[in-house]
């Protein structure tokens, strides 16, 4: 490292046991990052991403390299982003809006996405990405809630997703078109030049208000998670321990700045750390992928698992000639990183995929196989220094009872790492509920062995009662995973009048694999061979795709609803056909 962020370094070689046992005691957040946003007292996202790179001496570094569809390249450096950002905040105070207020944007990853997502930071309002392939509806509830007062966005996706409902947003007092004209809209360059005064610095603590995200939906109509500007302490912590980032990587995040990954570690993390950020405007395209991966010579990847099977459905074809000797460290966040996908990466990339739990209101990484640690296969990992994971289970009168290892139960995190949410947003009591004694409830399944390595369950809401057991459906999952014409499983359950539930799974196959009787037997035989008649799938049925969010998790809850014929909830976050056509 050229210049130092965090006061305590992971050892070279990686932890033992002994030693991240030590680091675990002896961890203090204050201490642990030295972040220098200049500015006596404060901290703000923004300065941190920006002008502290440029304050080193490092602003002609890349900061970002976007990679339009058409094959455009963009480069920012940190200089050029530290600028652009400080100009969209004093257009910000230019219109009046005042710190604390809210800030969308509902675009494609485009580079005026990031200059305002800084931009906002920096005037210390609160940015709240919106997905761009939500439909005019989801866009209406989110913006409306939130009571933005400016959204960012291109001509086009205003008139399909905005314009109808703009009188229906009272809030709403400027539209900027990043692309395009429309009537009552300011185009970007008009937004800025508007802006007659130098940037006014705004002074944030590290418990004011910064980013609003919105859940992917997967379990029941998504919540507002808000988060602080303390955050950061986090994004570089675990940017530094688990992905491994270091001054001068090149890396690339596929999630959108919709999803709290694309903002966490897709804006934040990685700009903070003073890395070059890889920003692909495209979808996903298993050849273009790799493409990607080799000739910007990426050093750290982050992606999703199911983003990982579509690559493992393409098969090794695509992957024929190639080569990525650049690649350093993969990641995985977003669903249980099934075994096949981690050992599929050793083979074909070279590294094996290092799993991430952690979830919108947590904000950062919480548990991992991190960079420093030798990968446990199956596992998502241990958590990281600074953050007490613990498996609890409510108890009737509100209060917890730790469990011991081997015990299943449900992740508990000890209240107060710097990125935890600090709000549902108007969902106080929801909010409320998710702790009790000073510990975060997540809300998941999971079991810690003698190590402290954490095995996921599934989530509560998605655990299967049957005949006396309880199921994750990611357990019977990944035994289907491992036959060779699957490519993705999901498991419900049915009620049963016998069994309480039975095991009911979902099944798409890989092209150049039939659907038909003798499959489903073979599949349900290699379920009961190796989990036992009680565990495994009663009935099996093959779907030409699985129902997904949007941030690509499997919604089990729609398969369910689907099944017994129940009303299909909300379904904002559902994605579509028309998502591959969406600016
Ligand atoms: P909602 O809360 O609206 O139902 P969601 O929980 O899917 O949606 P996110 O915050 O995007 O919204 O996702 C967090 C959840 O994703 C976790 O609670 C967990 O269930 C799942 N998850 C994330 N990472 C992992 C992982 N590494 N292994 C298993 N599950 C994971
Ligand atoms: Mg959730």
């Amino acid at each position: 490292m050229d210049y130092p962020i965090i006061d305590k370094p992971v050892p070279a070689g990686g932890w033992n046991l002994a030693d991240y046992a030590a680091a675990r005691r002896d961890f203090d957040w204050q201490q642990a990052c030295r972040l220098l946003d200049g500015r006596p007292g404060g901290i703000n996202i923004g300065c941190v991403a920006t002008d502290r790179h440029v304050r080193a001496g490092r602003g002609a570094v890349a900061a970002l390299r976007w990679l339009g569809k058409d094959g455009t390249v963009r480069e920012l450096s940190y200089g050029e982003l530290a600028a652009a950002s400080d100009r969209f905040a004093a257009a910000l105070q230019a219109a009046g809006i005042a710190p604390g207020e809210r800030v969308a944007v509902l675009a494609g990853r485009i580079p005026e996405l990031y200059v305002a997502a800084l931009g906002t930071l920096k005037a210390g309002a609160v940015f709240c990405p919106l997905f761009s392939a939500f439909g005019p509806e989801p866009v209406y509830t989110r913006l409306s809630r939130s009571e933005a007062r400016v959204l960012v966005t291109t001509a086009t996706l205003y008139a399909r997703k905005v314009q109808a409902n703009r009188a229906r947003l009272p809030a709403l007092t400027q539209v900027v078109l990043a692309a395009g004209e429309a009537p009552d809209t300011l185009g970007w360059q008009a937004f800025l030049d508007a802006a007659r005064e130098p940037l006014r610095p705004v002074s944030t603590g590290a418990e004011d208000a910064a980013l609003l995200h919105y859940t992917s939906g997967t379990t029941g109509a998504p919540k507002g998670a808000l988060h602080v500007h303390g955050a950061v302490l986090a994004h570089a912590w675990s940017g530094h321990a688990v992905l491994d980032l270091r001054p001068g990587d090149v890396y690339w995040c596929t999630a959108d700045p919709g999803w709290v990954t694309g903002m966490s570690y897709g804006l934040v993390a990685p700009l903070v750390l003073g890395a070059t950020l890889v920003v692909d405007e495209a979808e996903f395209d298993a050849g273009r992928w790799y493409d990607i991966l080799e000739r910007e010579r990426v050093n750290v990847w982050y992606t999703a698992p199911t983003a990982i099977r579509m690559l493992m459905k393409y098969g090794a074809e695509p992957l024929a000639g190639r080569g990525f000797p650049a690649l350093r460290l993969l990641a995985s966040v977003g669903e249980p990183l099934n075994p096949e996908a981690v050992v599929w990466a050793e083979r074909h990339l070279g590294r094996p995929f290092h799993d991430t739990w952690w979830q919108t209101e947590t904000g950062a990484i919480m548990v991992a196989n991190y960079g420093a640690q030798a990968v446990r296969l199956g596992s998502m990992g241990r958590p990281l220094p600074g953050v007490e994971v613990a498996i609890v289970r409510r108890r009737r009168d509100g209060g917890l009872d730790f469990l011991a290892d081997g015990e299943e139960g449900e992740i508990a995190i000890r209240a107060g790492w710097p990125s935890m949410f600090r709000g549902y947003l108007d969902e106080a009591e929801r909010y409320a509920a998710c702790f009790a004694e000073g510990w975060y409830l997540a809300g998941d399944l999971a079991v810690r062995d003698a190590d402290g390595y954490f095995w996921f369950v599934g989530r509560n809401d998605d655990v299967i009662k049957t005949a006396g057991h309880l199921i994750g459906p990611f357990e019977v999952e990944n035994v289907l995973m491992e036959h060779a014409a699957v490519a993705e499983a999901g498991v419900i359950g049915k009620p049963d009048p016998y069994a309480g539930e039975v095991i009911k799974a979902f099944v798409a196959l890989k092209p150049g694999h039939v659907a038909d009787d003798a499959l489903r037997k073979a599949l349900i035989g290699l379920a009961r061979a190796r989990l036992g008649p009680a565990v495994a799938p009663r009935e099996l049925d093959f779907l030409p795709e699985l129902p997904r969010t949007r941030s690509g998790k499997i919604l089990r809850r729609l398969l369910k609803a689907r099944e017994l014929g129940l009303p299909e909830g909300d379904l904002s976050t559902l994605e579509t056909d028309s998502d591959s056509a969406r600016s």
